[in-house]
């Protein structure tokens, strides 16, 4: 709980109309994408790069732990605040500062959600290119936080391919300003980069230039339908080995077909083993060339049906199916955990096989889902909670399937974060001496762990490092 006197002087920084404390609002808070969750004792909202430096150097001052929040879409764990502590909520810095074509930037405050920002680029013939699934809610703070990727990072490339500079509130409360809108510029340590992915734990993302691209004059959007699983990943292998990089290439498979027709009611094949939701793009003249090629290629692979949408409302419908599937495994269960691995594109069929043999082994049910040019899985382990034996077996089959990845030359995370849900495995992918250098890497620029502290790795806050001289070496902490 806070004292008066303190919900008074964040009233006073943010103004009365911007700060929440009160158990109904805080719960409401308390909550990301994952399972978990911890009520905060208060949420704030800035308005201005000035209210957020000022925020963090009172929380210094009463040694107040801060966490940033965008729009909490997050799954791992990562605005998920540690007891006691207030949440910084970016959503009412939303403003789009600058959209400046002739040099393909944008200038956005980061509590600003990336679709709108997409709607607004429309005008100018531009976008965006990083394209999370959640792009409908989720902020470019988070994503930046997160380095989100999506559906078209296939060709494109995820958020930390499109980030030139940014403005962040480090946790003393000093404003730096990295980057501009140079788009070539040797950054001797790459700050800007560091921060990116960073998850919210070195700083807080005030403002963004971004980089933009004009929108391509043209696309094909593909649906190719394939008896067994099996079969969509071998079609994903040849697409990449045959050296085509379509824009998106997202695989579905049939536990997610039907969840997804079921929510969204789109006649989808029901009795498909999986489906490849493939789109290329480009000057029309090339494009049907590249469609012949990505379709003989799905035949060698034994494709059921290959279609191409006929207009931009069939296309429309497809994404529409894709970007709701993770909601619509409600329809089937309580719970669902949500998996993020990545293995080398090469290596995708031997990953499928690894997922159906955790389903087998775990006895659940785990719809596959895919980013499949990235090499990047979100198996959807479906569960009920309530039942201690269930949780047991996902937590089994989760560790599994990380292992599985790494064996295959992969990684746990390829765009969800560490958080507080991946903290635990961290080991089984990094050295030691990685580790130690994460955490030296937090404490050079988050001392007194005040900023989103227990997400990615832990550090001892260097007050009591202080207090515990001559007892525990400071540098192995
Ligand atoms: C249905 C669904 C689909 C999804 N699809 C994708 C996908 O395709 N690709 C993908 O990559 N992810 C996806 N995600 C995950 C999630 O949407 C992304 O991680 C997203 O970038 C989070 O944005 P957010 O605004 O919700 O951030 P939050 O969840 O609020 O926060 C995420 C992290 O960013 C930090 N943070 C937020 N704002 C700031 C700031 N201004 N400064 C510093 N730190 C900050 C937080 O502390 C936290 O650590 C999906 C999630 C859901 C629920």
């Amino acid at each position: 709980m806070l004292t008066q006197v303190v919900k008074d002087r964040l009233s006073e920084i943010v103004g009365p109309k911007n700060i929440i404390t009160n158990q109904g609002g805080m719960a409401a808070y308390g909550y990301d994408a994952t399972l978990m969750s911890q009520v905060p004792v208060g949420i704030v909202f800035p308005r201005s790069t000035e209210d957020v430096s000022a925020l963090v150097i009172y929380a210094n001052k009463i040694g107040l732990i801060l966490v940033p929040r965008g729009a909490g879409t997050n799954l791992s764990g990562g605005s998920l605040p540690l007891e006691g502590s207030v949440i910084v909520c970016f959503s009412r810095m939303n403003r789009i500062l600058e959209i400046d074509p002739k040099n393909f930037t944008a200038t956005v405050e980061t509590g600003l959600v990336n679709f709108d920002l997409q709607e607004e680029l429309e005008k100018f013939g531009y976008y965006y290119p990083p394209d999370p699934a959640s792009y409908k809610a989720s902020t470019l703070g988070g994503n930046i936080a997160e380095c989100s990727g999506g559906p078209r990072c296939f060709k494109y490339g995820v958020t930390r391919d499109y980030i030139l500079g940014l403005e962040v509130v480090l946790p003393s409360g000093k404003v730096i300003e990295i980057g501009g809108k140079n788009f070539k510029s040797e950054f001797r340590y790459d700050l800007t980069r560091l921060f990116v992915g960073s998850e919210g734990t070195l700083g807080f993302v005030t403002r963004a230039i971004l980089r933009i691209l004009p929108k391509p004059p043209a696309k094909r959007t593909m649906l190719a339908i394939y008896n067994k699983v099996e079969d969509a990943s071998r079609s994903v292998a040849e697409i990449v080995a045959a050296g085509i990089i379509p824009t998106t290439l997202e695989m579905m498979d049939n536990l997610l077909i039907n969840t997804a027709d079921e929510h969204v009611g789109l006649g989808l094949p029901l009795d498909a083993g999986a489906l490849l939701i493939i789109e290329v793009d480009g000057y029309d003249v090339d494009l049907d060339n590249q469609v012949r090629l990505i379709e003989e290629l799905c035949k060698k692979s034994d494709v059921r049906d290959f279609k191409v949408a006929t207009s931009q409302d069939e296309a429309d419908q497809l994404w529409l199916a894709r970007r709701t599937v993770i909601g619509s495994v409600g329809r089937r269960s309580p719970s669902y955990s949500l998996q993020d691995v990545t293995v080398p594109r090469s290596a995708f069929p031997q990953m499928v096989e690894a997922i159906l043999a955790c389903s087998k082994k775990y006895d659940l049910p785990i719809g596959i889902l895919a980013h499949a040019g990235d090499g990047n899985f979100h198996p959807l382990v479906l569960f009920d909670e309530r039942k201690p034996d269930e949780v047991a077996r996902v937590h089994k089959a989760e560790v599994d399937m990380v292992r599985a990845a790494l064996d295959l030359g992969g990684t746990m995370s390829g765009e969800h974060g560490i958080g507080v849900l991946k903290k635990e495995y961290l080991g089984l992918e990094f050295s030691d001496l990685a580790i130690d250098l994460f955490r030296r890497i937090k404490r050079s620029f988050d001392p007194h762990a005040m900023l989103n502290p227990g997400k990615i790795v832990d550090i001892v806050p260097a007050e009591l490092v202080e207090k515990r001289k001559g007892t525990v070496d400071g540098t192995s902490l």
